[in-house]
């Protein structure tokens, strides 16, 4: 990587730093920082601003001058496409937030025309409520749930698309004159966690969402691991059962056919003589099925304690593999405190390698649905910030054309 994209990443994580520790961070001199910020100044990215001074430093003379992101170096959209509700957000380069914006989800898979149509009247009315025009936007994100190839830009499957192996990337691109990055939804998450939440702090975190299904991100020496075909961490398709419960995904014994709603809800209608109740989407027989378990009834409470004894041996094989640092549990689901009951969290310990060393630290993030589209401005933000400042001489790139 460039100094001068290390520098900018710096500046980006740690809010604003003076070169002197920007360089001390880096391992580079003090001298080397100095040139790189000015070009990042020069260009427009990085700006100086005045810092507060630290404990124990005296004032006398200047203010201290530190680095900061300018937020007017450009604009991006994320957008969320998602079964409860399409969200989306209108951020600056500094990640402030410009808009927002959420539609009423798809209750069906989206053929190319829908799926292109909400995509362009989501980013036209956060570009509306911004008074700004498509050529003022850098990027557009944009997330959704299945097996995603964010590389080559081809959504490979997606319960949200009634086509599999559509060139998304390329088919929005063109529709609406913008670059287009596109990635799974756990993933978008990860790198919200990694931009602005609390995966700034360490170095190797995983974060495991449990939703319509379970997905996972997962953070190696602070960058998105994706593997080598961009499939990489579907932890909610490993098998926690031989010749189990047939998963979406049409192979049997997935993590994800016994933790997701749908796995849930298939249960209750069994244990609970739910005959009639079809009619209920899978949320509102997941939320009665849950007031079952907090009255006290054991056939719902078995339900949830079995589904988190399930998330416990897919959470420690996380641990096993990976050893991170943190795990953060995400997403809708965390409404239903089972799931992460302290149950779950001595299953997990007892089901991961013994050694003295303290188990991993388990975070619960019980965010709002603008978390993904905010991934998804991260997503955009981290690759347009790569492009321009990750390849020599290219400190200018193309945006939207109006
Ligand atoms: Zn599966």
């Amino acid at each position: 990587m460039p100094l001068r994209q290390q520098v900018f990443e710096s500046v980006r994580a740690g809010g604003a730093l003076s070169r002197v520790e920007i360089a001390r961070m880096l391992g580079v001199s003090p001298g080397s920082v100095t040139q790189a910020a000015a070009d990042l100044i020069a260009a427009g990215y990085l700006q100086e601003v005045e810092t507060a001074p630290r404990d124990g430093e005296t004032t006398r003379g200047r203010p201290p001058v530190g680095l900061a992101v300018n937020p007017a170096a450009g604009t991006v959209a994320g957008i969320k496409i998602s079964e409860a509700g399409h969200s989306a957000v209108l951020y600056d380069f500094a990640g402030g937030a410009l808009a927002d914006m959420t539609l009423p989800g798809a209750v069906r898979p989206l053929s190319r025309a829908e799926v292109k149509a909400t995509v362009a009247q989501l980013l036209d009315g956060l570009l509306g409520q911004a008074s700004i025009t498509r050529d003022q936007v850098a990027a557009v994100g944009l997330g959704m749930p299945g097996f995603i190839d964010g590389e080559t830009g081809q959504a490979l499957w997606s319960s949200m698309l009634s086509d599999a192996n559509l060139p998304l990337t390329e088919l929005l691109s063109d529709h609406l004159g913008c670059p287009v990055i596109i990635d799974n939804d756990a993933n978008l998450m990860t790198l919200a966690e990694l931009w602005f939440g609390d995966g700034r702090d360490v170095s190797n975190f995983a974060v495991v969402t449990i939703e319509h299904g379970v997905g996972m991100g997962l953070v190696l020496n602070n960058r998105l691991y994706r593997g080598g075909r961009g499939l990489g961490t579907e932890l909610g398709h490993t098998k926690v059962q031989l010749d189990g419960a047939l998963c979406r995904c049409g192979q049997r014994g997935c993590l994800e056919a016994y933790v997701a709603d749908y796995a849930l809800v298939r249960e209750a209608s069994t244990a609970l003589d739910w005959s009639g109740k079809d009619l209920l989407g899978p949320r509102e027989m997941l939320s009665e099925l849950y007031d079952h378990a907090k009255a006290g009834n054991t056939a719902a409470r078995s339900i949830f304690r079995r589904a988190g004894r399930y998330l416990a041996v897919g959470l420690a094989n996380v641990v096993n593999l990976f050893d991170p640092e943190l795990i953060i549990l995400s997403g809708e689901r965390m409404e239903y405190d089972y799931l992460y009951a302290d149950e779950v969290l001595r299953d997990m310990a007892a089901a991961a390698i013994q050694v003295d060393r303290p188990a991993p630290r388990v975070q619960i993030h019980a965010w709002g649905d603008l978390i993904w589209a905010r991934g998804a401005a991260a997503l955009a933000l981290s690759t347009v910030t790569a492009q321009r400042l990750g390849t020599p001489g290219a400190l200018d790139e193309a945006s939207c054309v109006a």
